[in-house]
């Protein structure tokens, strides 16, 4: 007997329920989350994820919010153009009667890109992975701009199976970036934007670059007081 198998035969007896665990539903639903800064693939890699698991004969379906609207709103659209039909919508807790409720009930996995924008991503999460059984696979910004928790993605951080950190190339020095540098003198925390707004950054280029965008900003205020 393996050492897997033997686990699987002590498990019912282990607290004396084995009768309680043969008559409860127990849905073996998984939650993945892929975190970064912008430009370090995260929807890349969240996309790959959902096409294998497609090609092994699951059901996948993908959601991404209504508020980016920056490529296709019918579909996610990678920083390097690859392109899959996705739900945009303002919540989650929608999606199941958008979709459809038996169609529902035969999705195995539903991907989640640019999760930051959804606030109810804790409620979701828990009902689809431990009620209904389905594998989440969550991609989004873990900080804003100024390095603050990004909406709810940090909440679902203890519900998760798996947690990846990617990273980007600093636009400065080249090396391993983790977080995202304003350019402009914006302070919405919601800004969104591609290159033209936002640069992946080293620790040291992002200590750097917010000093100077912030002596920018103080420069243009003074200048307009005048
Ligand atoms: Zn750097």
């Amino acid at each position: 007997m393996s050492f897997f198998q033997s686990q699987i035969s002590l498990a019912p007896s282990f607290d004396g329920t084995s009768d309680r665990m043969s008559l409860s539903h127990c849905p073996s639903g998984e939650i993945h989350v892929i975190v970064g800064p912008m430009f370090a693939g995260k929807t890349t890699a969240l996309l790959r994820r959902i096409k294998s698991e497609g090609k092994n004969g699951r059901n996948v379906a993908m959601i991404k919010s209504s508020k980016d609207t920056r490529y296709a709103v019918d579909s996610v659209v990678t920083h390097d153009g690859t392109k899959f039909p996705c739900w945009a919508l303002p919540n989650l807790l929608s999606f199941r009667k958008k979709f459809g409720a038996e169609a529902y009930d035969e999705l195995d996995v539903i991907g989640i890109d640019e999760a930051q924008f959804f606030d109810d991503l804790y409620d979701f999460c828990c009902e689809a992975a431990e009620h209904d059984g389905k594998t989440i696979i969550v991609a989004g910004l873990d900080g804003d701009y100024l390095r603050r928790s990004f909406g709810s993605v940090l909440d679902i951080i203890p519900l998760a199976d798996t947690i990846t950190k990617l990273t980007a190339r600093c636009e400065i020095c080249g090396k391993r970036a983790f977080f995202t540098l304003r350019k402009t003198d914006e302070t919405r925390t919601e800004l969104i934007g591609g290159s033209d707004v936002y640069m992946p950054v080293c620790r040291q280029h992002y200590v750097n670059g917010q000093a100077i965008v912030e002596a920018a900003r103080n420069v243009l205020e003074s200048r307009s007081k005048v």
